[in-house]
């Protein structure tokens, strides 16, 4: 069996619209400092091409997050296997996600942080697919709305392969 990719979303697309995304969030910021939450693995692409897309005192955290699931599905139950390296209370937080599939992850995440009294809790997501969402969440930046393929490349895996990949594409078996 040989495995092609198909292309979804273009190296040169990603970064016309992370640029966009990027010149939104320092607007609405202003000169506010922010604090990045780059939930892992997958976002690790991701967040390092926005925080140098945003023009703002910031400072990156990376949370370590495994969902437990059937397959491909997440359950929502989710467990953090890093934490933050610091306390977050009164500061501006933008949790920075590859895709928002279910919402289950997302919304477990904002629920736990609320109890560490950030001044603020906003999400960047790259990609959303709302076809399967089962949580409403709030996705206050997002950078494009796809329909419901299993996606991998820019940070997204399949069993680990596929993170190096410069765009977003589909796996096709045949
Ligand atoms: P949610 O809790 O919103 O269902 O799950 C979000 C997480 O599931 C993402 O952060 C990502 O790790 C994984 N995920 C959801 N959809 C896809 C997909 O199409 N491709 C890949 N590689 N991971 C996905």
């Amino acid at each position: 069996m040989s495995e092609r990719i198909h292309v979804m979303i273009s190296e040169e697309q990603i970064r016309a619209r992370v640029k966009e995304l990027g010149a939104q969030i320092t607007a609405e910021y202003k000169d506010r400092p922010l604090v990045l939450v780059c939930v892992l693995k997958g976002s690790f692409v991701f967040a390092v091409d926005l925080a140098r897309a945003i023009d703002l005192p910031l400072r990156i955290e990376f949370l370590g997050v495994r969902s437990y699931g059937e397959g491909t599905e997440s359950s929502g139950v989710v467990q953090i296997t890093q934490d933050l390296s610091r306390p977050i209370a009164s500061e501006d937080i933008l949790f920075v996600e590859d895709i928002v599939d279910t919402g289950l992850t997302l919304a477990h995440l904002k629920d736990l942080f609320r109890t560490r009294q950030p001044r603020s809790v906003k999400v960047c997501s790259l990609l959303h697919k709302p076809a399967r969402a089962r949580v409403e969440v709030n996705i206050d930046y997002l950078g494009f709305t796809i329909e419901d393929k299993f996606v991998v490349g820019y940070g997204l895996d399949v069993a680990e392969k596929y993170r190096n990949l410069p765009f977003i594409g589909v796996v096709e078996r045949d």
